[in-house]
C-alpha cells in the first residue's frame, strides 16, 4: 500500500538535499521535533506538526499509522560498498589469524581470497542467491534499505556473471535495493598468476562485454593495490568499463599508496573507497574532482591493523564522505551499519551528523540515488529508521546493542523489532 502516517517522534535527523554534501556542510543535519510523517504510495506526501499533517492525510485513503514512541526518525541507510555473494566459509581461518598466524601464512596455505574463489566457484546460482539473502535480511534488521554490492569471487566469465545473477535473483524478492557493480579485477585468479596481462585480456574483452550485455551490473570496480592490479592496470580495466556504460568506482590505496586516488579522480570515478594510505596528492586531486571518498573502517577494525583513513583531513579538505560495511568474508565479516557509525565517531573522529550524511545523502550520491533515496524529504522515497531514543545522539552513545526498532521501506514497514526484545 505505502501510505504510512509516523507520530509520536521523539526527533526527526536528516541530512538535506539531493546532492553530496562535503565540508562543513556534511555535518548539517536538521534535527526537527515536534513533526510528523506522511506516505502515499511509497513516497513522502508531508511532514509538519499534527494539524498539517492530519490536513494532508484527509486527501490519502487507507493509512497504517506507526506510533514512534518518543524513537528517532532518520532516512533508510545505504550500503555503498559490500561484496554480497560469496560462498564458503572462512571462521577457521579467522580463528588462525587471532592465534597469531599471518594473513600472508594463511594465503600460502591455501586460504584467504582464493579459498572464497573456490568455493564461490563450486557453488550452484541457488546457493549463492540463499546466501545473498540471508545477508540482505541481516542488512535489512539493522537499518540497511539500499546497498551496493559487488561481484569479484568468480575470477572467470561464468563464475563472475554467475555471482551477478544470483545477487539480482535475490534482489528481485527482497526489499532492499541493491545495485550491482562488476569487480572481476578484484585479484589474479591462481591460474593467471603467471601472466596477470592475460587475465585483464579476458576481464576487459570479455568478462565487462558480457555482464554489460546482460544488463548484470551498472558500475566496474577495480582493486588498485600494490602487489593487486597497478594504477595502469586499473585504468585499463575501468576504461573498458566506461566503453560498456559501467561508470567506475574503486578499491583504492587500502594498503599502500598506489595512486587510486588520483586515478579515480581523473576517471571522474564516483567513490574512491579505503584510502588509509592515500597521499596528500591523493587527498588534494579528489578535493578538486567530483569523486566521494569511501571509508570502510570495519577493515582496520576486522583485521586489527588499527590504522584508519584520514576521515578528518578528507572532510577538511571539503571532499564528501561516505562509510559502508565492505561486508565480505576476509576483512569484514559484519552486514551492520551501526557498527560502522559506532567506528566512525569512536576512531575516525566524526561527528554523529557526519556520520548519519555519510550513511544516508553521500551513500546515495555514489550510487546515483541522491534524487531518490538518502534524505526525509517531501517528494522522496519513502525509506526510514526508526531508532530507539529520543535523540540521534543516543545511536552514537548506546553502542554495540541492536539500536532499531522499524525499518520502512517504500512507505510499508519491512522489519519491525520483536515486542519481546525491546
Ligand atoms: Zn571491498
Amino acid at each position: 500500500m505505502g501510505n504510512l502516517w509516523i507520530s509520536n517522534l521523539g526527533e526527526l535527523a536528516s541530512p538535506l538535499g539531493s546532492g553530496p554534501l562535503g565540508g562543513r556542510r556534511q555535518g548539517e543535519v536538521s534535527r526537527r521535533h515536534g513533526v510528523e510523517v506522511l506516505c502515499r504510495d511509497g513516497r513522502i506526501e508531508a511532514i509538519g506538526s499534527p494539524p498539517e499533517v492530519a490536513a494532508a492525510a484527509a486527501h490519502v485513503g487507507d493509512i497504517e499509522r506507526l506510533d514512534a514512541g518518543g524513537g528517532t526518525l532518520v532516512p533508510g541507510f545505504v550500503d555503498p560498498h559490500t561484496h554480497l555473494p560469496w560462498a564458503g566459509d572462512r571462521s577457521a581461518e579467522f580463528a588462525q589469524r587471532l592465534a597469531g598466524r599471518s594473513y600472508l601464512e594463511i594465503a600460502a596455505a591455501g586460504g584467504g581470497i582464493l579459498s572464497t574463489v573456490a568455493a564461490t566457484r563450486d557453488a550452484s546460482e541457488s546457493e549463492i542467491r540463499a546466501n545473498v539473502t540471508r545477508r540482505l535480511d541481516r542488512m535489512l534488521e539493522w537499518g540497511t534499505t539500499t546497498c551496493e554490492a559487488k561481484s569479484g569471487y568468480g575470477l572467470e566469465l561464468e563464475a563472475e556473471l554467475k555471482q551477478l545473477r544470483a545477487l539480482a535473483a535475490a534482489a528481485a524478492d527482497h526489499p532492499v535495493d541493491v545495485v550491482a557493480t562488476l569487480l572481476a579485477a578484484h585479484e589474479t585468479p591462481a591460474e593467471h598468476r603467471a601472466d596477470p596481462e592475460r587475465y585483464l585480456d579476458l576481464v576487459c574483452s570479455e568478462i565487462v562485454p558480457a555482464a554489460a550485455a546482460e544488463g548484470l551490473a551498472r558500475y566496474c570496480d577495480v582493486f588498485c593495490e600494490r602487489g593487486v592490479f597497478s594504477a595502469a592496470q586499473s585504468r585499463r580495466v575501468l576504461e573498458a568499463g566506461l566503453e560498456h556504460g559501467l561508470r567506475p568506482r574503486l578499491h583504492a590505496d587500502e594498503f599502500a599508496d598506489s595512486h587510486g586516488a588520483e586515478l579515480a579522480a581523473d576517471l571522474g570515478a564516483l567513490t574512491a573507497d579505503h584510502l588509509m594510505a592515500v597521499s596528500d596528492r591523493g587527498i588534494e586531486a579528489l578535493a578538486a574532482s567530483t569523486t566521494i571518498a569511501g571509508l570502510l573502517p570495519g577493515t582496520s577494525f576486522f583485521l586489527k591493523t588499527r590504522l584508519y583513513a584520514p576521515a578528518r583531513r578528507l572532510i577538511d579538505a571539503g571532499i564528501p564522505v561516505t562509510l559502508a560495511t565492505d561486508c565480505n568474508p576476509g576483512s569484514s565479516h559484519t552486514e551492520s551499519l551501526p557498527m560502522i557509525f559506532w567506528l566512525a565517531v569512536l576512531e575516525l573522529d566524526m561527528t554523529v551528523e557526519e556520520t548519519l550524511t555519510a550513511i544516508t545523502l553521500n551513500a546515495a550520491c555514489s550510487l546515483e540515488l541522491g534524487d531518490e533515496v538518502g534524505t526525509i524529504e517531501a517528494g522522496k522515497q519513502a525509506d526510514f529508521v526508526l531508532l530507539e531514543g529520543a535523540s540521534l545522539d543516543n545511536l552514537a552513545y548506546h553502542f554495540g546493542v541492536h539500536p532499531i526498532t522499524v525499518v520502512v521501506k517504500r512507505g510499508t514497514v519491512a522489519y519491525r523489532k520483536a515486542e519481546a526484545e525491546r
